[in-house]
């Protein structure tokens, strides 16, 4: 992979980025369960394998399918147990505190929707009740989002609108303009996302940031072949860290010019978040509400 210490903006709807690439793990186990092409937990195993980081706080199971509960995995065994996409709020951001405090750790991994990355930088500029955070984030993994889900939201739209029990899924996804549910005997039922428009968290249509711009590293499947992810590698923490899992083994990559849909296609969704939020955005202000929101387009160095 070609390396380099400058810094790309394509359009600001991408943010900043030093390099994009499409990837996957080459860990067959990883990839057995992960989402898209595995990048989180690969990266995250990498980092603690090699004492980059000492914990991740990642979205694990809880006792409720499919309902995402933040925890610190510090081994690779722990973070195999969080692969794959949970379609409503982790409060990983909320676990900081106490990764420092309760777990000791004094370097961390944290990962996170777009929304997730700028409270973790915020956290870092404004420490407020966050003493410890500032330099104890060693790597901030973004992961790509267009809307989110109320647990309620996705229960309803599995259960009542695709006719699966929530216990028999095996995999959700967003992509190719629809909700797949696949469910463990095989079955593949599909959504149309007009179904599911209604059902998304209010606070998302005022969100304009879909690749997660704040991020070390951000990544999401949208641009890459199925099985495969497109990774942003924006600042020079990530660089480095990802330089390193590359030179280690840990991915193969290709140039994103290279694959099909390609960066057009994240552009264009990326754009199309942003112009249809901010609508939102201008409505909601005319009525006093939003008024400071601000743009993000602004990655740290
Ligand atoms: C709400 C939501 C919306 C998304 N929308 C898009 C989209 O529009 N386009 C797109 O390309 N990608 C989207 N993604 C990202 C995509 O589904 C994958 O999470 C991403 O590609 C990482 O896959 P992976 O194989 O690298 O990760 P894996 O190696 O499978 O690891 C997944 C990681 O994600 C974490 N995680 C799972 N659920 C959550 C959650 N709710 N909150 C925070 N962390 C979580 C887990 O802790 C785990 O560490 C979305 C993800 C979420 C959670
Ligand atoms: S759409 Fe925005 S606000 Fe909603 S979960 Fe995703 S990043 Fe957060």
């Amino acid at each position: 992979m070609e390396h380099s210490s400058e810094v790309k903006t394509m359009g600001t709807e991408l943010g900043k980025y030093k390099t994009c690439v499409s990837a996957r793990s080459t860990n067959k186990e990883i990839l057995k369960k992960s989402q898209d092409g595995g990048i989180v937990t690969q990266l995250f195993a990498y980092a603690l394998e090699e004492g980059i980081i000492d914990g991740a706080i990642v979205a694990g199971q809880s006792d409720e399918p499919y309902r995402p509960r933040p925890f610190i995995a510090t081994t690779v065994e722990e973070l195999m147990t969080s692969r794959g996409t949970r379609y409503n709020i982790s409060p990983n951001v909320s676990w900081i505190k106490e990764a420092t405090r309760s777990f000791g750790l004094d370097k961390i991994g944290i990962v996170g929707t777009p929304c997730q990355m700028q409270a973790v930088r915020k956290g870092q500029l404004y420490p407020v009740g966050l003493r410890d955070v500032p330099d104890k984030i060693a790597l901030a993994v973004g992961i790509f989002c267009m809307e989110n889900f109320p647990y309620q939201s996705i229960k309803q739209l599995v259960e009542d609108h695709a006719g699966v029990k929530m216990e028999s899924v095996k995999k959700m996804d967003i992509g190719k303009g629809k909700f797949w549910v696949y469910t463990e005997r095989g079955a593949v039922v599909q959504l149309p996302l007009k179904v599911t428009h209604k059902y998304e968290q209010p606070g998302c249509h005022v969100c304009l940031d879909y690749v997660a711009n704040l991020s070390d590293v951000s990544t999401g499947s949208v641009g890459s072949p199925d099985g495969w992810s497109t990774v942003f590698v924006r600042t020079k923490k990530g660089d480095d860290i990802w330089g390193k899992a590359i030179a280690a083994g840990c991915f193969e990559t290709k140039p994103i010019e290279q694959v099909k849909p390609g960066l057009e296609l994240v552009s264009k969704l990326a754009n199309e978040k942003i112009t249809k939020n901010q609508k939102t955005v201008e409505e909601r202000a005319t009525f006093g509400v939003n008024k400071a929101l601000r743009n993000p387009y602004i990655s740290p160095k």
